[in-house]
């Protein structure tokens, strides 16, 4: 579904991204680890459109994207959501969602076609389905933490993505939040057949959920592989595991 090859992005000559590779079939659970600074987000910005990589592509379903603007990379399947919560705090819940759910279907808007009935069903069944359909009138702003991040979840569905890109979704979390979180994503991607990509530098999350895992160490790929090979991975265990289980 996603293939990302040989990608490369500097900022005034750091290399933050340099060569990385990645690949991601559909259906599947994909994450991405390395410590903080691995390049991780910026992998994200290169993928969703948010930076244009120096060298390499980036390609969804045999399409390059690599060099088209963040709309038309989101009208195209893939929605994404970032380290740091990204919602309109002065908003009621409901309206986040149904914002994101409108600005989709304006794309097929027609006179006839009732809009905002539409979009409330639909944002009804987005808060149903991320579990926050009792907080719909509150505002935004006055979730917790972990809520405005499922939140930030529940927008991202508005546009219908195939494929859900999370920047360290459970990032600030506490353990049962995390796991709550991580049972969630895993339940959205099965009930609406979503392919996940997910980063993180808590590896026990990875390890749990993930199918697929590629290592990132300063803005290169290590390895790309189910756990098992990740973990037995020589190089990963130098770089990354042994210095957590040292
Ligand atoms: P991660 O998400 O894995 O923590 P990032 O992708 O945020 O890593 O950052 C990778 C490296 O690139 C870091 O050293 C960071 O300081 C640097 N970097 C990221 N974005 C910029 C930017 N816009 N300008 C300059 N340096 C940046
Ligand atoms: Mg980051």
């Amino acid at each position: 579904m996603l293939r990302v090859e040989e990608v490369s992005k500097s900022f005034d000559g750091f290399r933050a991204v340099h060569q990385a590779h990645l690949s991601v079939e559909a259906g599947a659970i994909v994450a991405v680890i390395g410590p903080n600074g691995a390049g991780k987000t910026t992998l994200f910005n290169l993928i969703t459109g948010v930076l244009t990589p120096d060298r390499g592509r980036v390609l969804f379903e045999g399409v390059e994207i690599s060099r088209q603007p963040p709309y038309e990379i989101c009208r195209r399947g893939i929605a994404r959501t970032f380290q740091i919560a990204n919602i309109f705090p002065r908003l009621t819940v409901f309206a986040n969602v149904q914002v994101a759910v409108l600005a989709h279907e304006r794309q097929s808007l027609n006179l006839i076609r009732p809009a905002r009935t539409l979009a409330v069903r639909e944002t009804t069944s987005i808060l149903e389905g991320t579990g926050l359909q009792h907080k719909a009138r509150r505002l935004a702003g006055a979730l917790s933490h972990g809520d405005q991040r499922i939140l930030e979840i529940a927008i991202a569905l508005g546009s219908q993505p195939r494929l859900l890109v999370l920047d360290e979704p459970t990032a600030g979390m506490s353990p049962e939040e995390t796991a709550a979180t991580m049972a969630l994503i895993r339940r959205l991607a099965r009930e609406r057949g979503l392919t996940i990509l997910f980063c993180e530098h808590d590896m026990e999350v990875v390890f749990s959920v993930a199918e697929s895992i590629m290592v990132m160490r300063q803005g290169r790929t290590i390895v790309q592989g189910p756990p098992d090979a990740v973990r037995q991975n020589r190089e990963v265990q130098e770089a990354y595991l042994g210095t957590s289980h040292a």
